[in-house]
């Protein structure tokens, strides 16, 4: 397409040059031929008349009387030595002597053009074919008036073939049409190079302003052109120069942005006057669960539906300027979202209003401070349980003086068993507190598949006892890391305690260790009753147990995963739980190598 534009461009300039050149040289080889002609012409009817007039004067007082034979070989001599057809004609029109023919089979002439005019105005002249010597002639005949001596009047007529002169003519005027020709071509061919060192700066430039526009910027013109080709082509290279700086800067500076945008925790969404997603990043996409690439360019209304952000952004258009703030809950799969949203007016462009809500999702904050709380209530809760209890049966036994020892003894055991309850939550809450103390515990190399082994066979018992078969899938070769032997020992009593308590009479527990070359993975498998979804993600929390009263039945603190986290976390590992409810559950410990 740009090629034919290219072309176009020489061809059509180049045409132009070719038809007014071809019309000058048409007209001046029409006009130099013509003239050639007509001076060609009028130089032999002079030269004829002269001829002629000297003729005339040679016979001023006419030729009768003398002998026709020697007139006509004087004629015939003169007519070879001047080229000229002469003709000598008596007053009636009787032919007395021609240079080219015999007179005596000649016509009379009386009646030819150049004769009749002779008569009325002395001279005359014509051009015609001769039927005598078959040719085309030019004639100049003279009237000769005579005189009293002589006798009667005559003609002396001159002639020469015209087609001498056409033959002339025309050399001449061939050689005029070589010479058109050859400046003809020589200008074609000058036009040409003109036309094109006229267009090529002009198609270069179409070219690169094309290849501009379509985001090349490096595009630059030879600086060999001069004048004010070279001056057009020096200040197009300027444009593209500072173009080209002036959308690096602007990419550069949208790139920081993007950057920095994409960057943000908080999500940010920009909009125009008209309510359309000019600007929204991965965190907000995130939030209001949108595709951000898809969200940019369609209406804020139809992308985000939630009507809490709407009546945020209705707050806005009401009021000028200022910022306004609301709390609102996104709801989620699983959880609720909590968003602080934040919303400003801007000029997007100029006069154009646009507005930007930036979300800070305080979720974490809100759960946080719910844990902090059920922490408070819960430690407070499962310590006054037994303390309750305790008093409870202690004042029984005080009031009642008589109680049998029986009675008494069972009492005392009830005591017992909640003191044990109370012991058990007070150390959790101590190695809960030691660990989230950060203090640095007894470091140790230690060899995983032993700790593993002692844990499983400490809880063999109790799950044969259950009627759980507890199954350790250990490798012959050491498995080594670095920590702190009870604590780890501890991660592992917790899982599998939680794994044989939550399971049911057939189930099984698997304990697996492997490694790789940098960390090991341990995972306790169990086909037990499963986590529900919603709970998966709190059971780390303290105190949070899924069923309180059966936990606390078996014995339960509700502390013991969230003891294992922190322990895993100490030792730079990671947990993951998948868990399908009713199916089973799989713990996931990650550690690195020592
Ligand atoms: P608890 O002392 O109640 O066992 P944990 O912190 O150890 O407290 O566990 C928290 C909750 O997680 C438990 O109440 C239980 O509902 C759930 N849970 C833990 N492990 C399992 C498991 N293997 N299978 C099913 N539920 C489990």
């Amino acid at each position: 397409m740009s090629l034919l534009r290219n072309i176009s461009l020489l061809w059509r300039l180049y045409a132009g040059f070719v038809v007014v050149t071809l019309l000058f040289a048409l007209v001046l080889s029409i006009q130099i031929g013509n003239q050639i002609e007509k001076n060609n012409l009028s130089d032999i009817e002079e030269s004829l008349r002269v001829r002629g007039e000297l003729m005339a004067k040679h016979y001023e007082d006419g030729f009768y009387g003398l002998p026709h034979a020697e007139l006509q070989r004087n004629i015939v001599q003169l007519g070879e030595k001047t080229g000229t057809r002469i003709t000598l004609i008596e007053g009636d029109g009787t032919v007395i002597a021609d240079s080219h023919k015999n007179p005596a089979v000649m016509d009379n002439h009386i009646d030819r053009p150049e004769i009749q005019q002779s008569i009325t105005d002395s001279a005359g002249r014509a051009a015609r074919f001769s039927d005598t010597i078959e040719e085309n002639m030019l004639y100049f005949a003279r009237h000769l008036s005579g005189s009293a001596d002589t006798g009667g009047a005559g003609f002396v007529r001159v002639s020469v073939p015209t087609d001498d002169i056409d033959n002339k003519v025309a050399v001449f005027q061939q050689q005029v049409y070589i010479g058109v020709s050859i400046s003809l071509l020589i200008s074609l061919l000058l036009g040409f190079y003109i036309s094109k060192r006229f267009s090529s700066p002009i198609e270069e430039m179409t070219v690169r302003a094309d290849a501009i526009a379509k985001g090349d910027y490096s595009q630059r013109i030879k600086t060999e052109y001069r004048g004010e080709i070279g001056k057009l082509a020096r200040a197009f290279d300027h444009m593209a120069g500072s173009a080209e700086k002036r959308f690096q800067q602007l990419i550069s500076d949208r790139n920081k942005l993007a950057t920095i945008l994409s960057g943000m925790v908080e999500g940010v969404i920009a909009i125009d006057h008209d309510d359309n997603i000019i600007h929204m990043n991965e965190a907000a996409a995130r939030m209001l669960a949108v595709s951000s690439t898809l969200s940019i360019g369609k209406s804020f209304w139809q992308v985000v539906t939630n009507p809490e952000i709407h009546s945020v952004l209705d707050g806005i258009a009401s009021d000028k300027g200022g910022v306004k703030h609301k709390q609102i809950n996104i709801p989620g799969r699983i959880n609720d979202a909590v968003v602080d949203v934040y919303a400003a007016s801007i000029d997007v462009a100029r006069q154009d209003k646009g507005a930007v809500l930036v979300l800070h999702d305080v979720s974490e904050l809100y759960r946080l401070e719910r844990v902090r709380r059920d922490f408070v209530v819960n430690a407070s809760h499962e310590l006054k349980t037994p303390i309750t209890a305790i008093r409870g049966v202690i004042e029984t036994i005080i009031d009642d003086e008589e109680m049998e020892a029986e009675v008494q003894r069972e009492f005392l055991s009830r005591i017992q068993s909640q003191t044990e309850r109370l012991s058990s939550i007070v150390t959790d809450l101590m190695a809960l507190s030691r660990l989230e103390s950060g203090e640095r515990e007894n470091q140790q190399r230690l060899t995983l598949n032993a700790i593993i082994a002692q844990s499983v066979k400490a809880f063999q018992a109790v799950a044969v006892d259950q009627k759980i078969d507890l199954r350790a899938d250990i490798p012959e070769q050491h498995v080594r890391i670095l920590g702190d032997p009870q604590s780890i020992g501890q991660l592992f009593d917790n899982l599998i305690d939680n794994a044989i308590k939550y399971n049911q009479p057939g189930g099984c527990v698997c304990v697996k260790l492997t490694c790789d070359d940098t960390q090991t993975e341990i995972s306790i498998e169990d086909n037990g009753k499963g986590i529900r979804e919603q709970d998966i993600t709190r059971i780390f929390e303290r105190f949070y147990r899924v069923d309180k009263g059966r936990s606390r039945e078996l014995g339960g603190t509700g502390l013991g995963l969230a003891i294992v986290k922190h322990i895993v976390e100490s030792h730079e590992g990671t947990i993951a739980v998948q868990s399908e409810y009713g199916s089973g559950t799989t713990f996931t410990i990650v550690l690195p190598l020592a």
